[in-house]
């Protein structure tokens, strides 16, 4: 019993109260709603009810989803009425995979043509010999694809042009590091430096370091400048406002390149306002021969995890991807016949990591991109563990770029979801259309594996409805794009899926947690160039309202 129904039987109020209006509670006492929406287009992304006109909340879950006229009746005279005028009412999204918090040490040196191709080599040089000659601290840029597969030996080049300057590269997704000698230098990394667990760092025929650092080595590039509690508050913060403007209710962050510890201590001063799983990062400083620390450390930080938080994993990254041409493809790189990327874990590792998903009860996610590392990643698991086994696991397959229509079964029967990102499927990478056949998307549906969308946004947050226009338009491959039901049950119950909440939240529909987004324009109807413009008017999570627009209110 709330103060609400207290409050009420003390000072009489239910004398006079319609029988229909009320709920009567097994104690005796009378529930009204706490707040009910109508005059509503509700998408419940609930297959019993797919549609309803009228949604009330009470005590932070949804009590009855229906139509006007019976949610109306069940208004008591402390309830808030909102009458939406009409216009889409969905669950709360689910944002399923982003990364926050990695910006770059210094602010980024201008480079042209970014993201692709991104500048040349020579234009990378002459902005950063432009930049040596005024500058000792770290001189950082954002490189593009052009740059990442450059085969130079950008530490030599990069010293010609910055001897005394510290420099340090980036791909704007990750997955390129470039470093010259000063940098390594005031990082200390020097030669005899042994490789890390999923990653490696570049050597030149020699065997001395080329100032690449491959995967997990680009991690230590994290000692530029330490992440802060404080400085991830403010990020974490700012990400929370934004996400609440486009009725975003839970957020699934990758924790790329800081602690566990460290992330949660910025979550909790930030103060969650939406639901957060963290999904820890496998290889943060893990040394090759402690594979089982990656769950130590989940274990001991879940404890500490402030209210609305949760933690998972951890997530590998087992390859990288077609853009640096890191991914492990079946085909041959169509300008390197020799390259097919490769995988980050030995089968030994690969095996070790497996069979602690198995044991341990945090959910597994792999970062799987080639074709090639799908098909090793699910042949492994198949000679590990009973198909039985691996679907109470229900590991996350993030991004899902390599999954080709001959594995799909194999994906359902192991029981995955796949978390799919938008910007993928409609991403131009030069001189290569895509590095595997197919980016399926619709037909992971047809074939009845679960999807959750996410953006790979990072180091901000990233608009739900841009990547929402890229799943229903899917340029790259249209007859894969997804109708906006589709896209919008992804968005909403699939995310809440690909956590393991599904019975808690994800839909509108009776004792599910209230997480709920009134939108600015009917994304199922609208079309695709005007969805990135879509705001939510009303966002609440558990009931509570962490965004209103006064336009929303005006319309009663
Ligand atoms: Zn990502």
């Amino acid at each position: 019993m709330n103060r609400l129904h207290v409050t009420r039987l003390k000072s009489g109020l239910i004398a006079g109260v319609g029988v229909a209006s009320v709920l009567l509670l097994t104690s005796g006492a009378i529930a009204a709603p706490q707040l009910v929406l109508v005059n509503a287009k509700v998408f419940t992304a609930d297959p019993a009810l797919p549609y309803a006109q009228a949604v009330a909340i009470e005590d932070g879950s949804i009590l009855a989803v229906d139509s006007d006229e019976k949610i109306r009746a069940l208004a008591g005279p402390n309830t808030r009425i909102i009458d939406v005028g009409g216009r889409l009412v969905t669950p709360g999204f689910t944002e399923a995979h982003v990364h926050l918090g990695n910006e770059l040490p210094t602010p980024p040196l201008a480079m042209p043509n970014l993201p692709f191709p991104g500048p040349t080599g020579e234009q990378a040089l002459a902005a950063v010999e432009q930049a040596a000659k005024t500058r000792t601290d770290w001189i950082c840029a954002y490189v593009g694809p052009l740059v990442a597969r450059d085969q130079r030996n950008w530490r030599k080049a990069l010293d010609m042009v910055a001897p005394n300057t510290p420099v340090y590269f980036k791909g704007f997704w990750g997955h390129t590091t470039i470093v010259n000698s000063e940098g390594l230098r005031r990082l200390g990394i020097a030669e005899g430096i042994t490789d890390p667990l999923g990653g490696w760092w570049g050597r030149d025929e020699n065997g001395r370091l080329d100032g690449r650092a491959y995967e997990a080595a680009e991690t230590i590039t994290a000692r530029i400048r330490p992440l802060t509690p404080g400085y991830l508050a403010t990020v974490f913060g700012a990400a929370q406002q934004r996400y609440a403007r486009w009725g975003v209710t839970s957020i699934h962050l990758m924790n790329n390149d800081k602690s566990l510890e460290v992330t949660l201590a910025g979550l909790a001063s930030a103060k969650p306002a939406q639901k957060w799983t963290v999904y820890s990062w496998g290889a943060w400083q893990t040394p090759a021969e402690r594979i089982p620390d990656a769950w130590a450390v989940i274990e001991k930080a879940a404890k500490q995890a402030p209210a609305k938080v949760r933690v998972e994993g951890p997530k590998w990254m087992l390859d990288g991807t077609p853009i640096e041409q890191d991914s492990l493809q079946r085909k041959a790189y169509s300008n390197r016949p020799d390259w097919h990327g490769r995988s980050n874990f030995s089968d030994a590792q690969l095996r070790e990591i497996l069979k602690l998903a198995l044991e341990q009860p945090s959910q597994l996610a792999l970062h799987v991109v080639g074709d090639a590392e799908t098909d090793r990643m699910l042949k492994m698991m198949e000679q590990l563990a009973p198909a039985s086994a691996w679907r109470t696991k229900r590991v996350r397959i993030e991004h899902g770029d390599g999954i080709q229509p001959d594995t799909t079964a194999k994906v359902v029967e192991l029981g995955f979801v796949v978390i799919q990102n938008p910007t993928h499927l409609n991403a131009p990478i030069p001189g290569e259309s895509l590095a595997s056949e197919h980016m399926l998307l619709k037909s992971f549906l047809a074939a009845g594996i679960p999807l959750a969308l996410g953006s790979d946004g990072g180091p901000k947050e990233q608009n739900p409805f841009l990547n929402l226009m890229l799943a229903a338009l899917h340029t790259s491959e249209p007859t894969e794009a997804l109708s906006r039901e589709a896209a919008l049950m992804a968005y909403t119950a699939g995310g809440a899926y690909a956590e393991g909440q599904e019975q808690r939240k994800g839909r509108i529909a009776p004792g599910l947690a209230a997480d709920i987004a009134v939108l600015s324009q009917d994304v199922l109807t609208i079309p695709p160039p005007q969805l990135p413009a879509t705001t939510s008017l009303l966002t609440l999570v558990d009931g509570e309202v962490i965004f209103e627009d006064p336009v929303l209110a005006s319309t009663k």
